[in-house]
Formats: C-alpha cells, structure tokens, sequence
C-alpha cells in the first residue's frame, strides 16, 4: 500500500486503530459537544513592559465524565484529518463571544481574547458567515476578538477567506500568526497578508541562551516584526532569564508558564477583577 495515503480520511475501525497507535482518541464530536464535554480555558498575556493582563488566548479541552481535561494535542489533529474542526471552533468562538459579552453587560474589565483558527474554517463559508453575524447580533466591539492562525492555514486560503480576515480587520480585530519560526516557515506569508502580531514560537523561546543563533534568531525576528509595523508576543515564556532576554529586545507582550498557565474561565475573570 502506498505509506503516503493517510488511511483515516473518514471514521472506520481502520482509523480507530492508528490513533490508538499514536495514542491518540476517537471523539463522539456531536455528543461531546451536546454533553457540554468541551471547555474554553484562557490564558493571559502579559504587557511586557507594565506586566498587566492586556489580553488572553481560548485553548479549548475536553473533559470526558469524571476524567482529567484531555489537552487539544490529543484530539485537534484527529478532528482535522476527519474534517469536524469547524464545529468545534465553531463552539469556541460561540463560548467566547457569550463570555465577552456578557462582562460587557456587567460593566466589568473586559480584555481581546484569541482564537485559533484552522484551516479549513477559511473554507468553510457558513462558519465564516456564522462567526460574523454573530459579532455583528450582539454588539460587542470587534476589537475584542484577536484570530490566531499558522502559516500552513494560508498555504491555500480562499478568496472569501482572505476577505473574512480583511473584513474583521477593518472592523478592529487583529490577526495573528501563530507559532511563527516553527515548521515550513517562510517570509512570503508575513509579505502577502497583513497581520497585526505575530507569535513567536515556543520552540525558539525555550532555547533561549543555548545558542546564540538562537539568541540572534529571536533578536531578527523581533525587528523583523517592528519594521514590517507588527507587534511580538513571546508564547511558552516559563523562566525569568526568557522573559528578561525577550523584554531586553524589545518584545511587546509574554504568555507562558512563568506568568500564568491556561486556566478556566471563573479563575480568569477572578484574575481580571483583581
Ligand atoms: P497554540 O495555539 O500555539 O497554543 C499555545 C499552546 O502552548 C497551548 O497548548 C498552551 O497551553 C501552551 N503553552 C503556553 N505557555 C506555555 C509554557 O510556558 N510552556 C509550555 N510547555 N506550554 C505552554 P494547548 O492548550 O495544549 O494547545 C495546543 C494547540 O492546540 C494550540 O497551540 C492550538 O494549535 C491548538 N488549539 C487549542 N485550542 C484550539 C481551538 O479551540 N481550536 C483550534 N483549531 N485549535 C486549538
Ligand atoms: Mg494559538
Ligand atoms: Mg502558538
Ligand atoms: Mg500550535
């Protein structure tokens, strides 16, 4: 057989066997959804210089009957090899609108918070068309919604995907490129779209002060995004000698373990109200 065929285009026992293989899980997605499995925890993000909340990222988890919270690694990859991410992100940006907008009626601290996007939600017309309606229908400003997307999402974006994430820029929501530095990365995605920050990834973060090429790397990176007139957030900062290198050269905003971990929605609103 051919080893570059991915066997689990749709669900069959064959499918079930490779994730089990990988460790990975088989996921009732309709059901999960409908036994309210899926929770939207946030993770601030700190201003690097007055080290204030200024905004915070939604990763999602799943929380089966009674068990621990399975982390998104375990079951994002599995829902976009089967194509059902779009229903679930649908969930999440649903979950967070409704949380926005309802510390907006309460008066109370409200902050942008990021989703991420997969790729396929860019084809996906109803989801883009949902997302925006939804905005539009409960009247919270806009500029509270930050969209996180990997270079892979725009390897073949449509039309009406470039013009959803220009239309909600306009409207003051930014667009940032996630984990920028890790996998195929090249510039040409920073060239042809304009994005408001970019993320630098985890993976050059933690190797900070293990290689000055690495050290030199982030440093470029940092004024590669200044010039091009984006802002830097620093993503998996977990020791103060990271976060000091990154504030030193100048980058804008941390998130990461030193700081904070992802934690649910109560315990978050706890920490705005402080
Ligand atoms: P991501 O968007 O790059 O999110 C950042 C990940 O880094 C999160 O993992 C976060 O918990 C982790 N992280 C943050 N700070 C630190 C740190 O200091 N140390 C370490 N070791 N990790 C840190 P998480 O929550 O497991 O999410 C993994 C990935 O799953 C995300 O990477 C994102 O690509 C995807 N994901 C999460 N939620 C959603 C979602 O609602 N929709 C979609 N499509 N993807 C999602
Ligand atoms: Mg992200
Ligand atoms: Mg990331
Ligand atoms: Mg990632």
């Amino acid at each position: 057989s051919n080893q570059y065929v991915r066997p689990y285009a749709v669900y069959n026992e064959k499918m079930k066997l490779e994730y089990e293989g990988n460790s990975r899980v088989m996921i009732n997605l309709e059901q999960a959804i409908e036994k309210q499995e899926f929770c939207v925890y946030y993770q601030p993000v700190y201003d690097a210089k007055t080290e204030e909340i200024v905004a915070a990222e939604a990763l999602v988890r799943w929380i089966p009957d009674n068990q621990k919270p399975v982390l998104p690694g375990r079951f994002i990859p599995v829902l976009e090899d089967s194509g059902h991410i779009t229903k679930l992100d649908a969930f999440v940006n649903q979950t967070v609108q409704e949380a926005i907008a309802r510390r907006y009626r309460e008066g109370r601290k409200v902050v942008p918070v990021a989703v991420n996007l997969s790729r396929m939600d860019l084809m996906d017309d109803h989801f883009m068309k949902r997302i925006w309606d939804n905005l539009a229908e409960k009247k919270i400003p806009i500029n509270m919604f930050h969209y996180e997307l990997t270079e892979s999402a725009y390897a073949d974006i449509s039309d009406n995907g470039v013009r959803f994430l220009t239309n909600l820029q306009k409207e003051g929501a930014k667009i940032l490129i996630d984990d920028f530095g890790s996998g195929i990365s090249s510039f040409s995605t920073v060239r042809d779209y304009e994005f408001d920050i970019i993320k630098l990834d985890m993976g050059f973060v933690q190797r900070i002060g293990t290689s000055k090429k690495t050290d030199h790397i982030l440093m470029s990176l940092i004024e590669l995004a200044h010039r091009l007139d984006m802002k830097v957030i620093a993503e998996g900062v977990e020791t103060k000698e990271q976060a000091a290198f990154l504030k030193e050269h100048g980058c804008d905003f941390f998130q990461g373990f030193y700081y904070a971990k992802p934690m649910p929605l109560k315990e978050f609103e706890t920490l705005l109200d402080q």
